[in-house]
Parts: structure tokens; sequence; C-alpha cells
């Protein structure tokens, strides 16, 4: 790769361009962020975490029929990726109380939820993420409405796939966070990532958290249980 452009730095990826327009570069840092950017810190070796598992689901997700912008791993960190404009939503699926949803319910954390739960969030970090609904999606024309059936069913798909390969390995998938993209032709593909970071993986005896509420909360133990997750899917 040559002298490589940077595009975007988020809080956790560095983009760059690459040579082929329809692609990009994606770069996993080890910074962590939470609470909108307010705590800060580093987690040693969150980044080749975060890209391997990412990519393995997504070549998992690929075989299920989910298209995503995955192309090709380039090191344990970067991974070059099919370019889209994101759909600027947070699409977020929960099985069991957690988290935003345990606060604004009064639930407490680990309560079953009689049927899984789909949330949308506008993505802007100015407003702190607010969520809304498919009218607000609707009247401020930031997808269609089957675009929207589509991320629906994509996303469901993607729960269904993911609770069960985790099961497998002894882990619940509480709730997770999902980002989809449209190529220049209209498709909608998964974009983003789905790592620790963006997920709450609880061992399914222990109920032990494996994810990044052991940062966002001070637990401790943050860079073993990402290591036990990466072990646990991908056996290294
Ligand atoms: P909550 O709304 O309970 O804070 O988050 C629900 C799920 O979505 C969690 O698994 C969390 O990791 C993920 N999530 C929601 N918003 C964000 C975000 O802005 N960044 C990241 N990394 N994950 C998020």
């Amino acid at each position: 790769m040559d002298a490589r452009e940077l595009l975007y730095e988020g809080k956790a990826k560095k983009v760059y361009k690459t040579d082929d327009p329809q692609q990009l570069l994606v770069s996993y840092k080890d910074d962590a962020t939470a609470f909108n950017g307010l705590k800060k810190g580093s987690i040693q070796g969150k980044g080749s975490v975060n890209n391997r598992m990412t990519n393995f689901l997504m070549q998992k997700l690929e075989q299920q029929g989910i298209p995503t912008h995955f192309v090709r791993q380039l090191s344990d960190t970067d991974t070059l990726v099919k370019r889209v404009s994101i759909v600027p939503l947070e699409v977020i699926v929960r099985n069991i109380a957690a988290g935003s949803l345990s606060k604004r319910l009064g639930l407490p954390e680990g309560t079953p939820l009689q049927q899984t739960v789909l949330e949308y969030c506008y993505k802007d970090d100015a407003l702190g993420d607010p969520m809304v609904n498919e009218y607000h999606i609707a009247a401020m024309g930031w997808a269609s409405d089957e675009e929207m059936r589509t991320i629906a069913d994509y996303a469901l798909r993607i729960n269904d796939f993911l609770c069960s390969h985790l099961k497998g390995v002894n882990v619940d998938l509480i709730d997770f966070k999902l980002e989809f993209g449209r190529l220049p032709d209209g498709t909608i593909i998964l974009a983003d990532e789905i790592s620790p970071d963006t997920c709450r993986f609880w061992d399914s005896t222990t109920h032990e958290k494996l994810d990044k509420d052991r940062f966002r909360r001070d637990m401790g133990g943050v860079e073993g249980a990402y290591q036990e997750m990466m072990k646990r899917l991908l056996g290294a």
C-alpha cells in the first residue's frame, strides 16, 4: 500500500483511501472511549481483536446470505472494505435488558425480554445519538421504508446467527449495535464492526461480562475479556 491518505479518524478506527475508489482501508486502534468521548483510555490488543473478530463474523454472515463490506484482511489491525455511504443510524438489537434499556424502563440488568427488541439511534455525536423511530427516519429521509425493511430483516437474521454461534462457545448475546451502508447501486450492506466494543457478551454460566462494559464501568480485566472472546470465537 502506498502512502495512505487519511479520510476519517473515528474514536476506534482510522479510515484511509486506497488506489481503488470503491474500497477503503480500515485500521483498528487500541484507543477506547465511552460515554460519547467523555471517558478515554486504551485497551491493549483491542484493535487486533476487533479487526479479526469482525472479519471472522462478517465472513460467516456472508455465508448466511447477509451482504457485508468485508473485502480482505490485510494485517492484524487492517482490513480492506467496500466503500459505502453510511445510513446515519445505529441499529440496536436487544435480547436481554441491559445498559440504557434497563435505565430507561427500570428493568434489572439480565431480565430476559419476551421478544427481540430493535431500536434506532440517529448517529450524531453532538446530539448524543438520540433514539428515533421509523417515522423520524422517513420524515428526515435518512432511509426509505424499503431500506428499513431490509435493515430490520438483516438485523434479526444477524441476531439469530450470532446468538446460536455464540451459544456454542458458552456466551449469551445480550445486545449489540450494527451500522449499514449503501453501495453506489443502492444495495444495503452491513458495515462497521461486530466486536466486544459494540456487543454485550456474557458468559452463559457465570454471567461474567466479556465486553467493553468492563472498561465503561471500571471493572478491570478489560484486556483479558477481549482476549477471552477472541479465543472462544477464533480459537486464538
Ligand atoms: P446501550 O444503549 O445499552 O448503551 O447499548 C446497547 C448496545 O449497543 C451495547 O451492546 C453497546 O455496546 C452498543 N452501542 C450502542 N451505542 C453504541 C456506540 O455509540 N458505540 C458502541 N461502540 N457501541 C454502542
